[in-house]
């Protein structure tokens, strides 16, 4: 019951005068006075005016009977509570009757007033009530703010309280007498089976989810947090619930908190990690399970972090190196690695690690026992979803043995290779021992025939001799090949004209083309190199030998060469319309001893080492040979050799004047030669012929004796010394350097049993000016001779 006051009439004065007139000076005094008046007529607008609002209510006595009283009472009943509305009353002159006087005291808060009036006190007691009534306003608006107040701090505690009971984490509160006294949506749902869970002892609630000796266990740890005020957090919560068939974990604290006034209560929060929990060890089972399965593994399995720090290697690390846990993890494991392999192991990890590119590297492993086994470590680095690189996972496996078996093979095959070495260097010593035999044979046949005049008598010579140089030929075939085979074979590279060097093998084959009656043409398909960088004995021999075959298997139809330049290679097709080759035998035919078919072999002669020999020299003169070839109706043999062109691209010239680089044969010289070697048969066939080329010769049979016949020949009669390089006493090296030394600077022709560059090299570097192979070439020689004797001497 709040009746409603109005504020702005709350300073007025509400009266009701005796008379009309007091009513008027009632009005001047007090509105001169700042104070509001208002005037009634009779008691009914006297207490509905006050109803409306009143700071003091003014009444002449004469207005005042038992019955009006009432009335007024009524009307300030009205009043609030707060309200004390001061009363004026205006008494008559004269005694007052006290029956009425009791009435009028009745009324509350009334204050009696004489009559005559005196205006100033009449004044200053309606300004001190007025005041008094402010002050009641004042006090109200104060206990509506605190009753405000109160209000909102009841909402507020309404509100937590409905947070904490609709929350659905777990959060409880316990009393001093430890009752439960709130709990949150999360909270009774652990306690569903407890009803009412709110003023239940939370130790017959806990036992009612857990084991007694569970629940006495945590019902301790809230009394003690309740005495001492000491938080709680609990660790490792796991138990079986007694109200379902579960296992749960939960993490929960306890907290002493202020409850209902003054009283201490305790609040439990709990947070339900049994999902968690469930998932860590299904984590843990799958580790174990991972982790077994790679302890079964024969294989090391490790794994290393993003930094390349080692972070597990399975068991069977630990029982092959030894090592302990502790020792293998980060980079200790690396210990365990032979020291001289370490380094390279490392980089092989590391340039495959600084790309996250897969690797593999083999290095020996310590055992435990100390020796080292050789072992393969395979690794490859792992990503996460989003690419991001978490370092490597790899596996290491004992390869020892097969270790030992690729050792075991390397050293067969070094043996194989060193024993086929030695076999080629066997067949090359061999035949360049024949060699020179088989040159003196041929030579002194040449003499005995010059002797002989019977031409029954010549044709047998001729026929030692033609059979010889057949010899010889094979002779030579097996040395290239050897020499090939034990790696001695070495081309010179030299400027070299294609169109003369075809032209060279065109006059060199076309008497056994016409022989035979068969065309040879040589043609070219477009310019090719003037000239080009390459050896040109080798290539005159292989082409000798494709133009000599596809001859000598031809007996119907023509021999072709095509030459073409494309791109810095040279090709030479030689094509044929001979016999051919079945394709079963086309493979076998590079391979040397091999001949296609014993018929074709008997009626052709040859030895089968020729084709192979032209691949290899076509090989290492940067090409290949190739073949097509129809069984009965020929064939095509194709050369191609890397060509860079020296100069322009020429349109070819058969007629190119081939022999320009090589004067004409000389036959004839005048010079005194003084010729050493330790064979007679040398001495023999070099006097020969430098006599039989007009020249004079003095011999002598070792280095030494040279020396010494040059140093005795004072008047220096002697031209030009040809000197052997292996003789006992003093060889031909020796003779050369001291005869420099000694100031000699006649030419020196060496005689070498290997035509190799590196001989020749030698040759030169004792002191020799130029040099020839054996078996001696009575042509060659006697032109270097006649070259050296009319040259300046050196
Ligand atoms: P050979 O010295 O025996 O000729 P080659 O190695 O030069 O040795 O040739 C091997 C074999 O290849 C020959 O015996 C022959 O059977 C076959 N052959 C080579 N060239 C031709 C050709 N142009 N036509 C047919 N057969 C050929």
């Amino acid at each position: 019951m709040n009746a409603a006051v109005n504020e702005t009439l709350s300073q007025r004065v509400v009266a009701l005068t005796p008379t009309p007139q007091d009513a008027r000076l009632c009005d001047q005094v007090l509105t001169q006075n700042n104070i509001s008046v208002c005037c009634c007529d009779d008691i009914q607008g006297f207490t509905t005016a006050i109803a409306e609002g009143a700071g003091v209510a003014l009444i002449a006595q004469e207005h005042l009977d038992g019955a009006t009283i009432n009335q007024l009472k009524q009307t300030l009943s009205k009043q609030p509570k707060w309200s004390e509305l001061p009363i004026l009353v205006l008494l008559q002159p004269g005694e007052v009757g006290s029956t009425i006087l009791q009435q009028i005291l009745s009324l509350e808060h009334v204050t009696l007033i004489t009559r005559p009036l005196r205006i100033a006190i009449f004044v200053s007691t309606v300004v001190a009530k007025l005041r008094d009534r402010q002050r009641q306003f004042e006090v109200r608006d104060l206990l509506r703010e605190q009753d405000s107040d109160r209000q909102s701090l009841l909402q507020s505690s309404e509100t937590l309280r409905r947070l904490i009971e609709d929350s659905p984490q777990g959060l409880y509160v316990v009393d001093d007498e430890l009752k439960v006294l709130h709990a949150s949506k999360g909270a009774r749902d652990a306690f569903s089976n407890v009803d009412p869970l709110i003023g239940t002892a939370v130790e017959d609630a806990l036992k009612c989810i857990w084991d007694t000796s569970v629940a006495e266990d945590v019902v301790a740890k809230f009394k003690h947090t309740l005495e001492t005020g000491e938080t709680y957090q609990s660790e490792g919560f796991v138990h079986q619930r007694v109200d379902r068939d579960a296992t749960e974990a939960y993490e929960w604290s306890l907290e002493r908190v202020v409850v209902l006034g003054d009283r201490y209560g305790v609040v439990c929060y709990f947070y339900d990690n049994t999902e968690r929990q469930q998932s860590v060890d299904i984590l843990l089972q799958s580790e174990k399970y991972f982790r077994d399965i790679a302890d079964a593994s024969p294989a090391i399995l490790w794994v290393t972090d993003e930094n390349h720090m080692c972070t597990f290697l399975s068991k069977h690390w630990y029982v092959t190196t030894g090592q302990t846990e502790a020792e293998g993890m980060g980079l200790g494991w690396t210990t365990a690695t032979h020291p001289d392999d370490q380094q390279r192991a490392g980089h092989d990890f590391l340039s495959a690690a600084k790309h996250r590119q897969p690797f593999s590297c083999e290095y020996r492993l310590r055992m435990a026992d100390g020796n080292y086994r050789w072992a393969i470590d395979v690794g490859r680095p792992r990503f996460d979803d989003s690419g991001k690189f978490l370092g490597y996972t790899g596996y290491v496996i004992d390869v020892d043995e097969r270790k030992a078996f690729e050792q075991s093979l390397e050293q067969a095959k070094q043996f194989a290779e060193a024993a086929n070495r030695s076999r080629g260097e066997f067949l090359a010593n061999m035949s360049h021992e024949i060699r020179t035999p088989m040159a003196a044979i041929l030579g002194h046949a040449d003499i005995l025939k010059d002797h002989l005049q019977d031409p029954d008598d010549q044709q047998v010579v001729e026929t030692i001799r033609r059979n010889g140089n057949f010899l010889l030929n094979i002779i030579n075939d097996i040395l290239d090949l050897s020499k090939i085979d034990a790696g001695k074979l070495e081309v010179e590279k030299t400027k070299v004209r294609p169109d003369g060097l075809l032209a060279e093998v065109r006059s060199l084959m076309d008497v056994r083309a016409s022989e035979k009656q068969i065309p040879l043409r040589i043609q070219f398909d477009g310019p090719i190199p003037e000239w080009i960088e390459s050896d040109p004995v080798r290539l005159r021999q292989i082409l000798l030998n494709l133009v000599g075959n596809a001859i000598k298997f031809t007996d119907e139809g023509e021999v072709n060469v095509v030459c073409r330049y494309a791109e810095r290679i040279l090709h030479f097709q030689v094509t044929d319309t001979g016999i051919g080759i079945k394709p079963d035998d086309q493979k076998a035919l590079f391979r040397p001893f091999t001949q296609v078919d014993n018929t074709s072999t008997r009626s052709f002669g040859g030895t089968g080492l020729g084709l192979a020999i032209c691949r290899r020299l076509a090989q290492a003169l940067g090409g290949d040979i190739s073949l097509q070839s129809e069984h009965g109706r020929g064939s095509t043999f194709t050369l191609s050799i890397e060509a860079s062109e020296i100069g322009q691209l020429v349109e070819p010239n058969l007629a190119v004047d081939i022999a320009a680089d090589n004067p004409g044969e000389i036959t004839s010289i005048q010079a005194n030669v003084l010729v050493v070697d330790d064979r007679r048969d040398i001495r023999y066939l070099a006097r020969h012929f430098i006599e039989k080329a007009g020249g004079t010769v003095v011999t002598a049979t070792n280095g030494r004796e040279a020396v010494d016949t040059i140093t005795a020949d004072e008047q220096s009669t002697i031209d030009l010394i040809v000197m052997d390089m292996q003789m006992p006493v003093m060889d031909g090296y020796s003779a050369a350097t001291e005869l420099r030394q000694r100031g000699c600077t006649l030419p020196i022709i060496a005689l070498t049993a290997n035509a190799m560059k590196s001989d020749r090299d030698e040759c030169l570097a004792a002191g020799c000016t130029d040099y020839t192979t054996k078996p001696l070439d009575s042509n060659a020689l006697i032109a270097m001779i006649h070259r050296l004797t009319t040259q300046a001497t050196c």
